[in-house]
C-alpha cells in the first residue's frame, strides 16, 4: 500500500523534535499568536525574502485578507485561473467582487497571460495567479501587464512555498503571496494554517489589524476585521518542519525526475519543468485520456492517487450565478478530465517509486 502522501511517516521521522515543540507550547500557557507565531513569521520572511509575514488561520483566509487589504470589494473584478482549488476564486465572490476566469496553458496548467489581457475591463482591480502543483506561473509577462494596467497581483502560493521564478521566490513577485499550511501542502501543519507575505509596508500594517478584528491595540478597533489567527501549537510544529523543507523539496524533485525518466515513452503527458523555475512539486501530476481507468488500476494495486481537480472552476455549480460561457475554457475542461497526481512525497523509498512505475507500465502493457 502506497499512499499519495505519508503524513504519519513524516511525523515519525521528526517525532522527537515535534513532541518537544508541542510540549513546550502546552507548558507555556500561551496558545494563540504570541512568540512562537512571531518567530515563525520572521522565519518565513527570511526563507522567502519577503519584508513582512502575517500568520493567519488558513490559506483561504490568506487570500481573503490579502484581497481585502488590496481594497477589493463589491463592483470590482478579479481575474484568475479557471483551474485551481475553489478557494482561489471563492474569496473573490465572498468579498462581493466578481471572479473572471481565464483558461490555462496545458503545458503547465497555469493561467495564460494573453487571455488575462483580453479580460481586463474598467472594473478589473487585481489578478490572482496560482502556481499550480508547485510550478510558478509566467510572472514576468503578468507583472508587466499588471504594471501597465494598474492591477494588484496576489499570488496564490498554497502549493508553491519555496518555488522560484527566475531566481525570485514565489509570493514576493506580486503585491502579496498567500501560503497555506494545510497538512498536505509542502509545509503542512497538524491542522489549518496560513500566512501572507508582502514587501508592501502599508498592506502589512493593515493585514496585522484585519486578522485580529481590526485592532491595533487590544479592544481598540480601527477597521472591521475578523478572527484569523494562527495557533501557537501549529507555529511551533511548522518551525520544526521549516528546517526540513528545502531537503524535502529536493527529494520531491528527485522523485519526480525519476518518474519523468521512467515513464517516458508511455502514452502519458508528463509534467515539464520550465526553464528558469524551481518547481517544488506539491503534486506530480500526469495526464491521460484513460485517467479514470488508470486510477482504478492503481487503486487495485494499492497505490493512492488524487485528482487535482475533477471540475474546473467555471464549471462548479457555486459559480453558476455568473452565467459564464463554458466554451471559453477548453484547456481547463480537458485537464479536469485527464489529470492524475501520483505519490511523490519526500519520504518515498526507491522500492515504492519502482512499484508505482511498474504498476503504470502494467496498465499500458
Ligand atoms: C490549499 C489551497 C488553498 C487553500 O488553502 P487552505 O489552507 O486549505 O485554506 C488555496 N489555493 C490553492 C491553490 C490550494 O491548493
Amino acid at each position: 500500500m502506497i499512499p499519495i502522501i505519508d503524513l504519519k511517516g513524516q511525523y515519525q521521522s521528526i517525532k522527537k523534535e515535534i513532541d518537544e515543540a508541542v510540549a513546550r507550547v502546552i507548558a507555556s500557557g500561551g496558545y494563540i499568536l504570541g512568540p512562537e507565531v512571531e518567530s515563525l513569521e520572521k522565519e518565513i520572511a527570511t526563507f522567502t525574502g519577503a519584508k513582512y509575514a502575517i500568520a493567519v488561520n488558513s490559506g483561504t483566509d490568506a487570500l481573503l485578507l490579502a484581497l481585502k487589504a488590496a481594497g477589493i470589494g463589491p463592483g470590482d473584478e478579479v481575474i484568475t485561473t479557471a483551474f485551481s482549488f475553489i478557494a482561489t476564486a471563492e474569496v473573490i465572490s465572498f468579498l462581493g467582487a466578481k471572479p473572471v476566469f481565464v483558461d490555462i496553458d496545458p503545458a503547465d496548467y497555469n493561467l495564460v497571460v494573453s487571455q488575462v489581457e483580453r479580460k481586463i475591463t474598467s472594473r478589473t482591480k487585481a489578478v490572482i495567479p496560482v502556481h499550480l502543483y508547485g510550478q510558478p506561473a509566467e510572472m514576468d509577462a503578468l507583472m508587466a501587464l499588471a504594471g501597465a494596467k494598474g492591477l494588484k497581483v496576489i499570488e496564490d502560493c498554497a502549493q508553491s512555498l519555496g518555488a522560484t521564478y527566475k531566481g525570485r521566490v514565489t509570493g514576493t513577485i506580486g503585491d502579496a503571496g498567500c501560503i497555506s499550511f494545510f497538512p498536505t501542502k509542502n509545509l503542512g501543519a497538524f491542522g489549518d494554517g496560513g500566512m501572507i507575505i508582502t514587501n508592501d509596508e502599508k498592506m502589512a500594517n493593515l493585514l496585522k489589524k484585519l486578522h485580529v478584528h481590526g485592532a491595533g491595540e487590544k479592544y481598540v478597533h480601527e477597521v472591521l476585521g475578523m478572527n484569523s489567527r494562527l495557533d501557537a501549537l501549529q507555529a511551533a510544529i511548522l518551525r520544526v518542519k521549516l528546517k526540513y523543507l528545502p531537503g524535502w523539496s529536493k527529494q520531491r524533485n528527485e522523485n519526480t525526475s525519476f518518474y519523468n525518466r521512467s515513464l517516458k515513452g508511455l502514452p502519458l503527458t508528463l509534467p515539464v519543468p520550465k526553464a528558469d523555475v524551481y518547481h517544488v512539486y506539491n503534486q506530480y501530476t500526469i495526464a491521460t485520456e484513460k485517467r479514470d481507468e488508470l486510477q482504478k488500476h492503481l487503486k487495485e494495486k494499492g497505490i493512492g492517487t488524487a485528482i487535482h481537480y475533477p471540475i474546473a472552476l467555471p464549471f462548479q455549480q457555486a459559480f453558476s450565478y455568473l452565467n459564464l460561457d463554458l466554451t471559453e475554457y477548453p484547456a481547463a475542461k480537458k485537464a479536469a478530465q485527464s489529470v492524475l497526481s501520483l505519490p511523490a512525497f519526500p519520504e518515498m523509498t526507491p522500492a515504492q517509486k519502482d512499484e508505482v512505475v511498474a504498476a503504470i507500465k502494467s496498465f499500458f502493457a
